[in-house]
């Protein structure tokens, strides 16, 4: 018996059976395998206990540090999007709750994802374990606009937080053939794009409109991206600051 729940245990299954059928297929979405992973992913174990009854709701919702957690519909699209299937290997920019890790998870992908709040890592940690999907997430702290060389090349990679571009580092350790999802436009409005690589040519496809939280560089310069001036010191010594 879950004596801390005041509602009965079925709810959440109900809602989210709700939150399939009006927010995601009503709105054309047919990918099954998507549709299957929304529907046994418990989203309410992504937001802080007190709003479970908001997990379901068809809106992005606050996760502390000023960021939020997509809304449904946008996870659903943005994972379809990357033609999911099982066994490929995924870098996400944005863990955030890691509900969007989970739902790629649940589909059977590899699972890389970047944070840069080190608190909203440790957060997504414990959602990803209570939820059973840490097995196939792995989690770093550290700038995303930068991949994750040391696992590259990655068949897919989605970006959860708006940028103006998609950042260079990522489109390198892209794989042949891959697929990249992301929300690029100015701050707070933005187009989801999706781009497929082309015999080494990046394709490009506007999607939909949508609203992310920014995506935030460091603004500590790669090194050998350094503008160096003859005669000067170069300050590669300092730019690896990543925990
Ligand atoms: N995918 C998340 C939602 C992410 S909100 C989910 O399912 O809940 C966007 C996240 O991107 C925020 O947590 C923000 O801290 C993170 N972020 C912003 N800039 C980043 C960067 N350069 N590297 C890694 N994470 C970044």
């Amino acid at each position: 018996m879950k004596w801390h729940r005041s509602r009965d245990p079925g709810d959440e299954d109900r809602l989210r059976k709700e939150m399939v059928e009006h927010q995601i297929r009503r709105r054309g979405l047919r990918d099954e395998s998507v549709l299957r992973a929304m529907l046994e992913v418990p989203r309410h174990l992504f937001v802080e206990a007190r709003w479970v009854a908001e997990a379901y709701g068809d809106h992005a919702f606050p996760i502390g540090h000023g960021q939020t957690i997509s809304q449904p519909y946008i996870v659903a699209l943005m994972t379809s999007l990357l033609e999911p299937t099982a066994g490929l290997k995924v870098l996400e920019i944005g863990t955030g709750s890691g509900y969007q890790a989970a739902i790629l998870a649940a589909c059977g992908l590899d699972v890389y994802s970047v944070e840069r709040i080190p608190e909203l890592s440790e957060f997504a940690r414990g959602n990803l374990a209570a939820a059973g999907y840490l097995e196939r997430v792995h989690l770093r702290v550290g700038d995303g606009s930068k991949g994750w060389p040391e696992e590259a090349p990655f068949d897919r990679a989605i970006l959860t937080a708006g940028a103006p571009d998609v950042p260079r580092a990522i489109v390198e350790q892209l794989a042949p053939g891959g697929l990249i999802v992301a929300p690029v436009g100015g701050y707070g409005l933005q187009t989801i794009y999706r781009y497929r690589d082309v015999n080494g040519e990046l394709d490009r496809k506007p999607i939909e409109g949508a609203r992310f939280v920014p995506l935030i560089e460091s603004s500590v310069p790669e090194p050998g991206l350094a503008l160096e001036e003859p005669g000067q010191q170069t300050s590669d010594d300092l730019a690896d600051n990543e925990p």
